[in-house]
């Protein structure tokens, strides 16, 4: 073998030892996040029944905000922001499922979330089907924003440097969520 085709013939396999590499990867994080979505009802507290996301909530206004606290109004159905380090859900750790505070649809589980320094609770992905994105252009750049499909009820933005397996960071207002821990 000439020393080009040599050359040729080491670059090909270490391309194709790296893409084995990389599907690997990829395949392993695809089952991490099928388990962890898949899972998610495994939290559920006994006895509290789980909330599906239809028939759709369809409340006025003011009806919102007779039933729910300013600052949860505020967010859910005005698209405000809490304050970083406000939530004390941004520290919760048990095992449990995160509602939406509007409708009590299950958003997120306690397998989904960490830490990401930010000062909201985030989480690596969300239950599959109950959050919905739309463009948002409130700042100078566009952002995702993510609403809960049963009520509309605004929940936070979804970025791409969150962790693996799946790279997202969904970035929510606590005061938009109630947590129910699995266990009493
Ligand atoms: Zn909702």
């Amino acid at each position: 073998m000439s020393r080009r085709k040599l050359l040729k013939f080491s670059a090909g396999a270490v391309s194709w030892l790296l893409l084995g590499a990389t599907r690997a990867r990829a395949d392993a994080d695809a089952a991490a996040r099928v388990s962890v979505r898949g899972n998610w009802q495994a939290l559920r507290a006994a006895g509290v029944a789980i909330v599906e996301p239809t028939p759709r909530v369809t409340r006025s206004a003011d009806e919102w905000r007779a039933q729910l606290p300013g600052d949860a109004y505020g967010v859910l159905f005005e698209e405000d922001t809490e304050r970083p380090f406000s939530s004390a859900l941004n520290d919760e750790k048990r095992d449990g499922l995160f509602v939406c505070r509007a409708c009590e649809l299950p958003l997120f589980s306690s397998a989904m979330k960490y830490d990401s320094g930010t000062g909201w609770p985030s989480f690596f992905t969300s239950i599959e089907g109950h959050l919905a994105t739309q463009r948002d252009y409130r700042m100078i750049w566009p952002r995702t924003e993510y609403h809960c499909v049963k009520c509309g009820g605004h929940q936070g933005h979804v970025f791409d440097d969150g962790p693996a397996p799946t790279g997202q960071r969904w970035c929510n207002n606590g005061v938009a969520l109630r947590f129910i821990p699995a266990a009493g």
